[in-house]
């Protein structure tokens, strides 16, 4: 227990670690006439909520279902109907127990529910997380693409494959005209590609390009953390981490070290405006070392 204690408190990111929610507010933007962000701790949340039902992407961390209930309360007098996980991490999937208890039904690629039923050990985290009872894992699974349709609107969640896990699934709202990346999308944030749950930056940077082939100048992208972007924020960070990775996949093909991959600051020309966040470059460059090297 102390050691888990230990690296919680040295080796998670910012977006990773237990906040004191008795200070979270969460903050409701809306997008679309039906379609809104919410952003709390932990995951950013999309929702749908119309004359149907109410579809929520995520739910954070148990301790803030009241807040984020009373959030949508302010939307809709509706309880959530729909619970879509984007991946298994407990930032997002934390809510799932509380909201599945209150009668939401639980969504997500099976790859989410065979996570979240084991015990996982994220190395790069040195965190170990411990099964979900089950009335926190999702009922309804699906293997590649599901659509919904409600509040007027066609609701395409497609999976990627092997991108921030290998459980992710990206979130269009055709007709409202908005994309929930999850975790495959940090904005102004160098990323966490989680490599023990099958993460690899080549899917997440597929998984970006797809996203951009459905965006256009005026879809709002809701990232898995950080502010809401634009198509030309996601394009820039899509940039961004393919010159990165292939500047690594080059130390990695030539056999350099870590130490030496690090020494020659891959990340440099990047740093100022995505290297302040979660993730120091230095941090993050040892993460692409170990990802590429996975893939090796
Ligand atoms: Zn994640």
């Amino acid at each position: 227990m102390t050691r888990f204690l230990l690296l919680w408190c040295f080796a998670l990111p910012a977006f990773a670690q237990q906040p004191d929610y008795s200070k979270v507010e969460i903050r409701t933007q809306q997008l679309a006439p039906t379609v809104y962000m919410l952003v709390g701790a932990g995951g950013n949340l999309g929702l749908s909520a119309g004359a149907d039902s109410v579809f929520l992407v995520d739910d954070q961390f148990a301790p803030l279902t009241p807040k984020i209930e009373a959030a949508i309360a302010r939307i809709t007098p509706r309880p959530v109907r729909f619970v879509l996980n984007t991946h298994w991490h407990f930032d997002h999937t934390g809510g799932n127990e509380n909201l599945g208890k209150a009668g939401a039904l639980i969504v997500a690629h099976e790859n989410v529910r065979k996570r979240m039923s084991v015990e996982n050990f994220i190395e790069f985290l040195g965190m170990k997380t411990q099964p979900d009872p089950k009335a926190a894992l999702p009922v309804v699974t699906f293997t590649r693409d599901v659509t919904f349709h409600l509040n007027g609107d066609e609701v395409r969640v497609m999976h990627v494959p092997n991108a921030h896990t290998d459980g992710d699934a990206i979130v269009h709202f055709t007709k409202s005209d908005v994309i929930h990346m999850g975790d495959v999308f940090f904005n102004k944030l160098y990323p966490f590609i989680d490599t023990s749950s099958g993460g690899r930056v080549e899917g997440v940077v597929a998984a970006v390009d797809r996203a951009l082939a459905l965006a256009g100048a005026s879809t709002k992208i809701i990232p898995g953390h950080g502010p809401l972007a634009t198509r030309a924020d996601l394009q820039a960070y899509r940039d961004m981490l393919a010159t990165i990775a292939g500047r690594m996949g080059e130390h990695v093909r030539a056999g350099r070290s870590l130490e030496q991959a690090i020494a020659a600051k891959p990340t440099a020309d990047f740093d100022a405006a995505w290297g302040k966040g979660f993730l120091t470059p230095d941090r993050f460059t040892e993460m692409l070392y170990k990802n590429l090297q996975a893939e090796r």
